[in-house]
């Protein structure tokens, strides 16, 4: 369009028509979705953990730990066709109270293990926590130098759910690493319930880290805790705490006396470390070593891992017949009414329970 401005009337006022402004937005730039993380099939997932490749284990441990059920039929397939290349391993539990210095000593113990070759994973079982999204280790600083390692596979605890169900993701986890070519696994939980037996379910040498001085003593043999361990070992054993250290250690080692002689027919031991300082690292390992040799020999190492896999078997039997009875629509929607009952004292809880699992069978016929 001419300007008025370029009239005749105003010599000396050109103005110029305008061009065309830009869009602000670069027509150009496309927005990216990020892109949509590729899923693989049963096949590709088992060839990349084979091959070793971390990410496509991590997204099969996804899997396993997924509620979705068409996920969980993917991560079936594929433990069930990784099964073959697992098992062998050698599997640690880590247990110990929070402060303990589980985080500080895997660190150490894992680089100590590494150095020697192989791979390892760190997985863990923490069915209590909900604060960082069920994950003991969800924090990877914890494990500074070896989540930098590119040896170690370090994954968090699958988040909160029953014990058992958090078990045998870990489980399931274990026979993922292995094929992936991890041939030591570290299991770790928090010293603090029922964690323990589920961990001593699935490790071949469970390690207790204790502290001195704290009482502790007692109340790992009351939780009987103390009765699974394969080796106990008291942290922070350095500046002036060396000698509690040492004390709290012969304490321990009385106490083991109390307990029948464990069927592997190894003496656990108590040594004293620190972590922190990386002192008695080494005599932890070497005590380690002396176990897988002394089980491997007496044949136990078998005998414990066939016993495990027998209690798996039956822990999923039990963990599909709870899920499909809870699951199930009729008895969701009886569950409260029989709940309040009993709470009326209406029903007795095995009349309840009767008159529920009586319902459930007529939804199967
Ligand atoms: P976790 O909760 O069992 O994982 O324990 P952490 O590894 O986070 O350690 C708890 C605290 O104890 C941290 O402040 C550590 O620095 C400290 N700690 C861990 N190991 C040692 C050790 O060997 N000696 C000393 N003095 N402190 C330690």
């Amino acid at each position: 369009m001419e300007h008025p401005e370029n009239s005749e009337e105003y010599k000396g006022l050109v103005v110029n028509a305008g061009i065309e402004q830009p869009s602000i937005v670069n027509p150009y730039l496309k927005f990216r979705k990020k892109p949509r993380r590729r899923e693989f099939s049963v096949g590709e997932y088992v060839e990349g953990i084979v091959k070793g490749n971390v990410t496509v284990l991590s997204q099969a441990v996804t899997l396993v730990e997924s509620v979705k059920p068409e996920h969980q039929a993917i991560a079936q397939e594929v433990i069930e066709k990784c099964l073959p290349y697992s098992g062998r391993s050698i599997r640690i539990g880590i247990s110990g109270v929070p402060g303990a210095g589980k985080s500080t000593s895997i660190d150490v113990f894992g680089l100590h293990v590494l150095r020697q070759g192989g791979k390892l994973a760190v997985l863990a079982i923490d069915p209590s926590s909900e604060r960082s999204k069920g994950s003991i280790l969800g924090d990877k600083t914890r494990m500074e130098k070896l989540s930098v390692h590119p040896n170690a596979f370090i994954r968090p605890s699958p988040s909160a759910g029953s014990l058992g169900g958090v078990a045998r993701k870990t489980r399931e986890t274990i026979i993922l690493c292995e094929a992936g070519g991890f041939d030591k696994i570290f299991v770790e939980t928090v010293g603090v319930g029922q964690s323990e037996t589920a961990v001593h379910s699935m490790v071949d040498f469970f390690l207790l880290i204790q502290l001195a001085g704290t009482g502790d003593e007692l109340q790992g043999i009351k939780r009987g805790i103390m009765e699974m361990a394969d080796g106990i070992v008291i942290n922070k054993a350095d500046g002036n705490n060396i000698e509690k250290a040492k004390l709290a250690a012969s304490h321990f080692r009385n106490a083991l006396h109390l307990f029948p002689a464990p069927d592997s027919g190894w003496s656990p031991k108590v040594l004293t470390y620190s972590g922190f300082y990386g002192l008695g690292i080494k005599e932890i390992w070497d005590m380690v070593d002396e176990y897988f040799a002394f089980v491997k020999a007496n044949g136990y190492f078998e005998q414990r891992r066939n016993e495990q896999a027998k209690y798996w078997m039956y822990e999923s039997i039990n963990e599909h017949l709870r899920d499909s009875f809870y699951n199930n629509e009729t008895i969701a929607s009886m569950l409260a009414v029989k709940e309040e009952e009993v709470l009326n004292g209406k029903l007795t809880s095995f009349v309840a329970a009767k008159k529920l699992l009586d319902a459930y069978y007529d939804t199967l016929k």
